[in-house]
């Protein structure tokens, strides 16, 4: 469902859990092992846990470490990247922002999949553009204990159009996982979940995408939703929030147009006779109830799912 790096991850759900006393959750899309202090846990220690979880034939897995020197943590790359399992660096030891934007390139180099975990705290702004222009495959936002605040983080983080989203978040049940989602998370993380309930989430997730189209669609943009929701914007002909996001998007309303025109030329998204603007491109998500598009779907035989897929490619589009 997610490719990023060498790492095929087949649901959003990744599971945390000390290296100590792992949860080989086998449900989970991640597995991420958790609690490697280089200054303290030996290289040996890490490259144990990585063969016991090879011989559990887990999915897509990760180490999370930290060290307060640069080698350890090269030498970590290099095994993560030899198990094609990703690299989770942890800021306790790396404090400097200079150092951790060195840091980077070095342990990219060693042809790892690298996220790093972060505090909202600790992300200014200056450092969150400074990472969007470095090679990191996915930032990691530890958002627990944020309660409302979380989601708001996360569309801060995609609208910046950086690396993948992962977030880490006190998740009680399904709602609290998509709210994290339709913001524009691309993984939801968890630590110390019941494993039971892990489980089910991950297969609920799971089939939510393949009923859906677009797992992490997200809300309009009137709706306070990220710019991916641009992909259900009407014609920019009146004043309402699209003008704000597109001059974020650093796009005219005229390019914008061309665009979504250009992108539904020879699709199914170019018919839609009935509908508000004459074209599926002008639509809304699937999940809003308008006769109007259904019947213009059903018409040319496109079903909710198929509809939400052209969606989520006409967002990476606009994006690009
Ligand atoms: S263009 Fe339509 S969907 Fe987009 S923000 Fe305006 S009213 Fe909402
Ligand atoms: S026809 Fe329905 S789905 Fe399409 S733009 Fe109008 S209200 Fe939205």
């Amino acid at each position: 469902m997610l490719e990023v790096g060498y790492l095929h991850i087949d649901n959003p759900i990744a599971v945390i859990s000390s290296h100590n006393k792992p949860d080989y959750n086998d449900a989970a899309g991640l597995l991420l092992l958790d609690g490697f202090d280089l200054d303290e846990v030996p290289l040996e220690e890490m490259q144990a846990c990585l063969e016991t979880i090879s011989q559990k034939g887990t999915g897509a897995f990760g180490l999370s470490a930290t060290c307060s020197r640069d080698e350890p943590l090269l030498e970590a790359a290099r095994l993560a990247s030899r198990n094609l399992c990703l690299l989770d660096l942890r800021l306790s030891k790396i404090r400097d922002p200079i150092r951790l934007l060195e840091l980077i390139p070095l342990l990219k180099r060693c042809g790892v999949t690298l996220s790093l975990r972060i505090r909202p705290e600790d992300l200014s702004n200056a450092l969150l553009e400074k990472l969007n222009e470095s090679e990191l495959d996915i930032i990691h936002l530890d958002l627990r204990g944020l309660n409302g605040a979380g989601p708001k983080m996360v569309k801060k983080a995609k609208d910046s159009r950086g690396p993948v989203i992962m977030a880490l978040a006190d998740i009680g049940e399904f709602e609290d996982a998509r709210n994290l989602l339709v913001m524009g998370a691309d993984v939801v993380s968890m630590r110390g979940a019941d494993p039971e309930f892990a489980q089910w989430l991950s297969g609920a997730l799971q089939e939510y995408d393949s009923l859906s189209g677009w797992c992490n669609a997200p809300k309009h943009i009137c709706a306070g939703g990220d710019l991916r929701g641009l992909a259900f914007c009407c014609p920019p002909v009146k004043n309402c929030p699209v003008l704000g996001a597109l001059k974020k998007a650093g796009m005219s309303p005229d390019e914008f147009i061309q665009k979504k025109l250009s992108f539904a030329k020879g699709t199914p998204l170019e018919k839609g006779e009935g509908t508000c603007f004459g074209s599926l491109v002008w639509c809304c998500k699937k999940s809003k109830q308008c006769y109007l598009r259904d019947a213009a779907l059903a018409r040319i035989g496109l079903s909710g799912k198929e509809y939400m897929e052209l969606k989520k490619k006409l967002a990476e589009e606009l994006l690009s």
